[in-house]
């Protein structure tokens, strides 16, 4: 009798604990993003409120992600879908047509483009084809390389999650608000520290960097593939050196997916410095939120121009 007392007590409790996590993760609002910088984005506005997570991780190539079931699981179950735009992660619209899930849908109120108010960069004029390599139609689209970005981002992140939770929206602007005091302070010594390097010219591996470089006034020159995800010819590894010797390039950024053998090739022959840039949250272990991102690259930076 007491055994079955017990056995029942304990069937009543594993229901409640079932019930009761199911009521709290009810109530967090589901994200999904496509970035990792996105994800960190959400989880500074929506903080306790959301439940988020990324589809691609910082040492993936968001160009060339390879869509899976498992990312049309967590689309189904999502309310809001928050994705960089500007094509990069074009691979995330079958995705969310194969999810079914109506509230994510293009235009729909759990829909978001981060890049809605950016000032885009490189946006193609005139005739495109394919002798172009990977171009993006919209303009480059590694907008998060420059801090300030972080504004028009968290604000369209703000407003998505106020369309979902609308009596959370103070508790969200507060969060975003605080945030971007933050991200203020932390503009100011990154400007200070990189103000005796405006004008330095660099090289990046991929074409990533614009957004950066204007915001702290460097130079790019030239990129380690010739065009957008097409490898190097040892002919034109050669120019690239010359062109590196001529405008004394210290440094070359590639990010942690990109191969390093080219880069580190110019590098001997140059007597450049190769930095291993990662330009997402969780590109390298030690960055594990956006303000580390710049935090870590701004230090890399500094230490290599300074050399
Ligand atoms: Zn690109």
């Amino acid at each position: 009798m007491f055994q079955q007392k017990k056995g029942n007590l304990m069937i009543a409790a594993c229901l409640g604990i079932l019930l009761f996590g199911s009521i709290c993760s009810a109530e967090k609002i589901r994200v999904v993003t496509t970035s990792s910088d996105l994800a960190d984005m959400v989880k500074v506005v929506g903080s306790d409120k959301v439940e988020v997570v990324s589809l691609c991780s910082g040492v993936q190539d968001m160009h060339s992600v390879e869509p899976k079931p498992s990312m049309v699981i967590k689309l189904k179950a999502a309310n809001l879908v928050v994705k960089v735009g500007m094509d990069l992660d074009m691979w995330v619209d079958g995705l969310i047509d194969a999810a079914r899930n109506p509230s994510i849908r293009y235009g729909a109120k759990g829909y978001v483009d981060a890049s809605v108010g950016i000032e885009r960069l490189e946006v193609p004029k005139g005739k495109i084809d394919a002798s172009m390599g990977d171009i993006h139609l919209y303009g480059n689209p590694h907008y998060q390389t420059d801090p300030t970005n972080a504004i028009p981002i968290t604000k369209n992140i703000l407003e998505g999650l106020c369309r979902i939770a609308p009596k959370e929206g103070e508790y969200f602007k507060h969060n975003r608000d605080e945030y971007l005091k933050k991200l203020e302070e932390r503009m100011v010594i990154w400007d200070r520290e990189m103000e005796k390097f405006k004008g330095s010219n660099i090289v990046t591996y991929h074409n990533s960097c614009p957004y950066l470089a204007m915001r702290f006034g460097l130079n790019v020159v030239g990129h380690v593939e010739p065009k957008p995800g097409i490898p190097p010819s040892p002919a034109y590894l050669a120019s690239l050196i010359n062109l590196m010797k001529e405008k004394k390039v210290k440094v070359i950024l590639v990010e942690p997916y990109f191969p390093l053998k080219g880069c580190e090739m110019v590098a001997k022959k140059t007597g450049a410095k190769v930095l291993i840039f990662p330009t997402s949250v969780g590109g390298v272990k030690e960055v594990r939120t956006y303000l580390e991102l710049f935090e870590y690259n701004i230090n890399q930076l500094v230490k290599a121009l300074a050399e």
